[in-house]
């Protein structure tokens, strides 16, 4: 006897897969009020996504759709031997993504920061029968888009503006005093050491994306 409210309440696990299904997890406690949803249009998610000759990954104008999230709310079930990690130079995030078939996975920052920034190829809307923007809400603004390399959609969210800015960090303080930037995926919990050893690119090798 669940209206529609109830039942959206009570279904905030979302599957995650990459692409060949080698590589499986779940994210928990996903809403739109829940994380924080953008389109990024940087240079070096571009770059990361050439690097994997996965082009299908962005929109037309060179787009990633990103979900905010802890890292705590995300599982690996299965596959975790294919994760890999890159960073496009010494100081770059960390960007996760799969040996088997080259899904971007999540950008994140050093182990313990509350935040990770999951990428829309992982997540398995096919298996959830929803759909992303359902899960998600819409992104809630653009940013970087002087480096978008094509005409922006109509549709496209607007410029970050002063309250996401407010509210991410609200998010974050409540993410962490909540200890959810523990038990992360991408780090040994014990050592903080990252679960696969990052690549760095030469200047010459990311030059060349
Ligand atoms: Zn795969
Ligand atoms: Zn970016």
């Amino acid at each position: 006897m669940f209206g529609a409210i109830d039942v959206a309440r009570v279904r905030l696990d979302l599957p995650l897969r990459c692409q060949c299904g080698h590589l499986r997890g779940i994210a928990t406690d996903v809403s739109p009020s829940n994380g924080l949803r953008f389109v990024c249009y940087c240079k070096d998610c571009q770059a990361f996504v050439h690097f994997l000759e996965r082009p299908d990954v962005l929109d037309p104008a060179g787009g990633t759709d990103i979900f905010q999230l802890p890292p705590g709310r995300v599982k690996v079930t299965a596959g975790a031997d294919v994760l890999r990690c890159l960073r496009l130079s010494d100081s770059g995030v960390l960007r996760w993504y799969t040996e088997c078939c080259r899904t971007p996975i999540a950008n994140t920052a050093g182990p313990g920061f509350p935040i990770i920034g999951m990428i829309h190829s992982f997540m398995d809307h096919d298996a959830d029968c929803r759909s992303r923007a359902e899960v998600l809400g819409p992104p809630l603004c653009r940013i970087h888009e002087r480096s978008a390399v094509g005409r922006l959609p109509p549709d496209a969210p607007p410029p970050p503006s002063l309250r996401i800015f407010v509210r991410r960090a609200s998010k974050m303080l409540g993410w962490w005093l909540h200890g959810l930037g523990r038990q992360s995926p991408f780090f040994d919990d014990r050592t903080n050491a990252p679960r696969s050893v990052p690549r760095v690119l030469t200047p010459s090798e990311r030059a060349a994306l």
